[in-house]
């Protein structure tokens, strides 16, 4: 027996929690759409990752809800992409997700209500970004 997760087999699956955006009121759910507060067994994306790589894909597959692991590998983190993650929000406010819509009005009204200290942060996370990026790498993310 390897050292491995501790995630008992006994067909009880485990759901991955939806990352959420960094502001997000909303109640954490799972990737597969269920609330988390109603689930027994959940873990991070971050886990997930590497228990499938512990696992590998087959003994992954046995002890995680399969809808979770196929959606969590469709969408992106705010961390990997936030333009594809704030489409993956756009698709909650139109499951009736009048709180995403609200959360969006609050930052842009933080935002007004902090201007020069939201302008000098882009301008750091600009600089920064600029640095990282490897020579020859376009600005924008044409593939
Ligand atoms: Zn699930």
């Amino acid at each position: 027996m390897s050292a491995t997760p501790d995630i008992a087999l006994d067909g009880q699956r485990t759901h991955i929690v939806r990352p959420p955006v960094p502001w997000s009121l909303v109640p954490l759910s799972s990737e597969c759409g269920r609330a988390t507060s109603s689930l027994d067994s959940t873990m991070t994306l971050d886990e997930a990752r590497v228990l499938r790589e512990k696992l590998g894909q087959q003994r992954f597959a046995l002890v995680i809800c399969m809808t979770c692991a196929t959606t969590a590998g469709r969408w992106p983190t705010f961390e990997e992409d936030p333009l594809q993650r704030l489409q993956r929000e756009r698709n909650l406010w139109q499951e009736g997700g009048e709180q995403v819509r609200n959360e969006l009005f609050a930052l842009a009204e933080l935002v007004n209500r902090h201007r020069a200290e939201y302008e000098g942060l882009v301008g750091e996370i600009g600089s920064v970004t600029r640095l990282k990026r490897p020579r020859g790498v376009p600005r924008v993310g044409h593939r």
